[in-house]
């Protein structure tokens, strides 16, 4: 038994599915103790949209640290957050016409979404939150309560409320408009549900199975809840910060939310950060009146702020799109070539095989690793493989792990993970 299995509580996860000792990282790659390389496709669940210790965020990380910038101020003024405001304003939110004010919460996702939920309950002067089938926003109690998995929410220990759940886009199959079935609720006066403060939204759902909204359905939430009055939250915490190519994941719809989150890549550098926006007129917070000890902390305002020269053109958004073509072209031929069945979704550089076999993601994400690639499941069974690789990642490296999921796929499917990949692969064909 090693240190962690003794003294680490079992409520540790990830380390379960790739139990290496990981001591240093560069760009696309993890090496462990044992100088073993493992290429990253799974980035921190999107925590490291532009690679590990990328040069830039870290040389101002290091000149920011070596002139004792000040490290920690509670949610007093300093400098590295004043110039990480302006930069997300002048970056960000000027060029796309978009009006926000910054509330920095504790640094995690999960307390954006309890922030949001509270400022919207408290502007509206309603209870309920909308959530949607399979979808992912935190671990505590407020976010639990819009969180699909009933494995997770039984992990509260008391009942989540002030609460509903709909169907996701999709979720009754390809030919139900399922904010039918909202509107139709929110007009009935029968319907048994309360009109709702807010309704939280993930434009692609990527723990619960990388489902993908699609633009007309994401104008259409918009349309409706503002008819009626409700707060509309963009959770873009995983798929935000460029991971569906624009900046923002709801872009492309060209709706405009009323709160965003937004947290996982934010600083750029995988240090913890999140952030808030609010439409200036929602902005009703007391002071003090949703605080904590690490709300805003200054290395990690240094790296966002350094993370956004990334934003000052095109070119990051354009990889995005390229890279995202090439992943999506090779899991189409693969899919095609040995696992009919399957199906593929996904946007920008976030994609998912939901095998029909749902046995099938975790053996190939295990075969992966034992071949030197890290890759994560989704989804309520984890059922579906997902492709989360950074940004920033080069084509050659995208085409080494493709060809390693195929590879690892053969190996499963030939019922002898553990075989080497062309014998693998040629008896795959066989069969
Ligand atoms: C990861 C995630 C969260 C929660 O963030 P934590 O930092 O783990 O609290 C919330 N919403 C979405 C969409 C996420 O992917």
């Amino acid at each position: 038994m090693n240190t962690f299995e003794r003294l680490e509580s079992e409520v540790r996860g990830y380390c379960r599915s790739f139990p290496a000792v990981f001591s240093s990282a560069k760009g696309a790659w993890m090496t462990d103790t044992s100088g073993e390389r493992y290429l990253d496709f799974f980035a921190g669940a999107g925590v490291l949209n532009y690679g590990h210790n990328p040069d830039g965020i870290k040389q101002a990380l290091l000149n920011y640290l070596m002139r004792d910038g000040i490290t920690h101020t509670l949610d007093m003024y300093s400098e590295a957050k004043q110039h990480f405001i302006e930069r997300f304003q002048q970056v960000i939110l000027e060029p796309r016409g978009l009006s926000y004010k910054f509330q920095f919460p504790g640094p995690t996702g999960t307390n954006a979404v309890e922030a949001a939920l509270k400022l919207a309950r408290k502007v509206t002067g309603r209870e309920q939150a909308v959530g949607f089938t399979n979808a992912f926003h935190g671990m505590t109690l407020g976010a639990l309560a819009v969180t699909g998995n009933s494995f997770k929410r039984a992990g509260a220990g008391v009942p989540l409320g002030h609460s509903a759940s709909v169907p996701f886009d999709g979720y009754l199959g390809q030919d139900v408009d399922t904010l039918d079935y909202f509107e139709a609720m929110l007009h009935d006066g029968g319907s048994g549900m309360d009109k709702p403060a807010a309704v939280i939204v993930e434009t692609v759902q990527a723990e619960g199975g990388v489902n993908v909204a699609s633009n007309d359905w994401l104008r259409r939430l918009r349309q409706i809840t503002t008819e009626h009055g409700i707060v509309l939250i963009v959770d873009d915490i995983q798929v935000g910060c460029g991971r569906t190519g624009a900046f923002f994941s709801f872009e492309e719809a060209g709706i405009v939310p009323d709160i965003i989150t937004l947290s996982k890549s934010l600083s750029g550098y995988g240090l913890p950060l999140a952030l808030v926006l609010i439409k200036p007129e929602l902005d009703q917070w007391a002071p003090g009146e949703h605080n904590g000890t690490f709300r805003g902390h200054c290395p990690a305002f240094v790296t966002g702020a350094a993370a956004l020269k990334f934003w000052e053109d095109g070119q990051l958004q354009q990889t995005v799109a390229r890279s995202g073509r090439l992943v999506q072209q090779h899991l189409e031929k693969m899919i095609a070539k040995r696992v009919p069945c399957a199906r593929l979704r996904g946007r920008g550089l976030i994609w998912g095989v939901e095998f029909s076999d749902s046995t099938l993601a975790t053996r190939v994400s295990k075969a992966c690793f034992a071949r030197g690639l890290i890759i994560e499941t989704a989804g309520i069974d984890d059922q579906v493989l997902k492709i989360l690789p950074s940004l920033t990642i080069t084509e050659e490296e995208l085409r080494q792990g493709l060809e390693v999921i195929d590879a690892s796929l053969c190996a499963v499917l030939s019922g002898v993970d553990e075989l080497p990949s062309e014998e693998a692969c040629a008896l795959a064909e066989a069969a």
